[in-house]
């Protein structure tokens, strides 16, 4: 692509716009973000904001296209399976994927957002701290900002923006004015919480480190990502309303005798339990899908600004990453040609974010209730062993979207097979021995192809 000296407005410098940034100045793009918030390698970031991420194949991809995938190893944990603990403290350990290389990687989001911020204003993107966009117009380009520390106002002309502000948009709610705009937005009635097992008097994990740990509860489900510095990053949700609820625990007693009859094994881990339930906010989980995605060739929204989704599939920043390659892969294919390009992108995009929507929704069910649950485990164990024996046609669906960059529809409509197929070959059997080879031969053949992947 020819360099160019067009300037690109990014608002959001949260995790995609930064990267977006790098991706565009490599092009040599002129690169403004405006972001609301103080500049947090400077200023601590609130209590129970910074939630750990599962970064997977997707989101590495977009990494080792910007050059920052070396970099960021020394701030990842791999982790290999989940493990779950039972109520009386049992571990089990599921892998997630066939062998070793299929993991996923904790990631600070604070450690995260520092390293691209750092990598961005490197690659020489201005970004503006403590300026929020409060509105845009869409047939001038002119956005409006506010100064969050002195409260001025001031007006910037654009020729493109890109809203990469998450899931309460200000460009979104911009295009929510315009006629014939879909939107649509539903929240669960669970929110969540996040808590901190501490390092060991060593420095050490107090759990298994190379594991993403799981209190499935059914109603409610606690989880813990592992930190470089020894501590875990603890998860919980918990319906809003009702017995066994946010609205339900309200004082130290309270949520401590919760937690000792739903999660005894990790109350001894928790020292502060009770001090961080209280000083750490309680987060609201959303599914936001419309369209369109753009305003001609002048504003479009990307990441959680345009589809955010639920947290189960762990998936939310390795999409919203997927989108800035996509973008990318479309401005050197299309050479600039921004009314094609965002159109280009909306159209192949949204059906697949809409699919990952949707896993995100499922596998909620699947990661608070069905892991514990003996016939799903039978179910895992007999979908490994047709993976070992077809490892080109029949992947498990947790594996096309964590360790695949095949399109996410794809993988729900072939997951959705699968599904059927699991459900026939496991009803009269107990045992993975006990599997009619034939039968899965002759269902394979019939109903799937060989997966187009790209590593
Ligand atoms: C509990 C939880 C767990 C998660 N776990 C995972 C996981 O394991 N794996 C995964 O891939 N994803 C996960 N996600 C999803 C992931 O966090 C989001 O998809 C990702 O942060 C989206 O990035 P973004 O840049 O689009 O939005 P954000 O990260 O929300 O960034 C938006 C930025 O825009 C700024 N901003 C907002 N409004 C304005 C404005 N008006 N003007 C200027 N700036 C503005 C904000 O301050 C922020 O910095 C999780 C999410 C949650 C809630």
């Amino acid at each position: 692509m020819k360099p160019t000296l067009e300037k690109i407005t990014l608002i959001g410098a949260g995790l995609n716009g930064p990267l977006l940034a790098i991706l565009l100045r490599q092009r040599g793009f002129a690169v403004e973000i405006y972001e609301r918030r103080p500049d947090m390698r400077r200023v601590r970031m609130s209590a129970g904001r910074s939630i750990n991420l599962a970064l997977s194949t997707r989101g590495i991809h977009a990494l080792q296209q910007a050059g920052l995938w070396e970099r960021m190893r020394s701030i990842i944990i791999p982790m290999k399976g989940r493990m779950m603990h039972s109520i009386a403290g049992e571990l089990t350990f599921q892998p997630y994927g066939k062998n070793e290389t299929e993991i996923i990687n904790s990631i600070s989001r604070a450690e995260l957002n520092i390293a691209l911020v750092n990598a961005a204003e490197e690659q020489g993107a201005t970004i503006h701290f403590n300026q929020r966009c409060t509105g845009y117009d869409l047939k001038t380009g002119v956005i409006r900002v506010r100064n969050e520390s002195t409260g001025e106002e001031t007006t910037r002309e654009t020729a493109v923006v890109i809203g990469c502000d998450g899931s309460a948009s200000a460009i979104r709610a911009e295009m929510l004015k315009l006629s014939r705009f879909n939107f649509s937005q539903q929240y669960l009635d669970y929110g969540y919480k996040e808590l901190t097992i501490p390092a060991g008097s060593h420095g050490e994990h107090l759990l298994e480190t190379h594991a993403l740990h799981i209190w499935p509860r059914g109603s409610h489900m606690l989880i813990a990502l592992p930190n470089i510095d020894g501590t875990f990053a603890c998860i919980l949700f918990l319906p809003f309303e009702g017995t066994d609820s946010f609205a339900s625990l309200s004082t130290p007693a309270e949520v401590v005798q919760f937690f000792q009859s739903r999660f005894p094994d990790a109350v001894p881990l928790m020292p502060q339990l009770a001090d961080n339930y209280f000083s750490n906010p309680t987060g609201s989980m959303v599914t936001i899908k419309c369209s369109p995605w753009h305003v001609e060739a002048r504003a479009l929204l990307l990441g959680d600004a345009v589809h955010a989704i639920v947290p189960f599939f762990g998936q939310g920043l390795n999409c919203g990453f997927e989108d800035c390659t996509f973008l990318l892969e479309l401005l050197d294919r299309h050479d600039a040609d921004w009314p094609r390009v965002f159109g280009e992108f909306e159209n192949e995009r949204k059906v697949n974010t809409d699919a990952i929507a949707d896993m995100a929704i499922e596998n909620f069910t699947e990661m608070r209730d069905r892991v514990a649950d003996s016939r799903f485990l039978f179910r895992k164990k007999v979908e490994l062993a047709l993976e070992a024996k077809y490892p080109e046609v029949f992947v498990p669906k947790y594996a096309m979207v964590t360790f695949h960059r095949i399109p996410y529809s794809v993988a729900l409509a072939r997951g959705a097979v699968q599904d059927r197929m699991l459900g026939e070959l496991c009803e009269s059997i107990n045992r993975v021995e006990d599997l009619d080879w034939a039968k899965a031969d002759q269902l394979i053949r019939r109903d799937l192809s060989p997966l187009e992947t790209r590593q």
